[in-house]
């Protein structure tokens, strides 16, 4: 049995998926993937509302099994009011390494009508890279083709997958 093999038995690989959404409401300002955005309306929620960064999030606790980013960072909490996502994205890294893990990719999907999000999506990139430690992100966007509410732009969604491993 060579070295490569020894290692790939003895890993523990693990798959997490994330959602959320939230509305758009006047006002600004607009923060997604831990980037602020020019535009006229902002995400309505108890903390920056960066759906990006909480569909992350989740995707990073399902797969280590512990819980939602509701469960760790409550809506009811005021510490938490109006918090930059990134700090929740950091303390939810830190959760994942306590458990031994490592990510080995996060893929992603922003579904937006408004705004364009594809000249953030370098700097998105970075600055979650910066926090998960892995430069292997993938981040897409859709407009939902002005089907549903999503598609008219009431509100932005967004889907996170994650792959983590950790050597046992
Ligand atoms: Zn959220």
């Amino acid at each position: 049995m060579n070295t490569r093999t020894q290692e790939h038995d003895n890993a523990v690989i693990r798959i997490g998926f994330g959602y959320d959404i939230h509305k758009l409401v006047k006002g600004r300002p607009l923060y997604l993937g831990g980037v602020k955005i020019p535009f006229s309306k902002e995400l309505l929620a108890h903390s920056d509302g960066d759906v990006l960064l909480h569909a992350i999030c989740d995707s990073l606790l399902g797969a280590v099994g512990l819980g939602d980013i509701g469960q760790h960072f409550p809506n009811t909490d005021k510490k938490y009011k109006n918090i930059s996502s990134l700090i929740l994205l950091e303390k939810t890294f830190g959760l994942l390494k306590k458990s031994g893990y490592k990510i080995i990719n996060v893929d992603t999907m922003l579904v937006a009508k408004e705004p364009k999000i594809s000249p953030y999506i370098e700097k998105m990139k970075k600055e979650i890279s910066k926090i998960i430690r892995t430069k292997n992100i993938s981040i897409k966007a859709t407009t939902n083709e002005e089907i549903g509410d999503i598609g008219k732009g009431k509100a932005i969604c967004s889907y996170a997958v994650c792959l983590i491993e950790k050597n046992v």
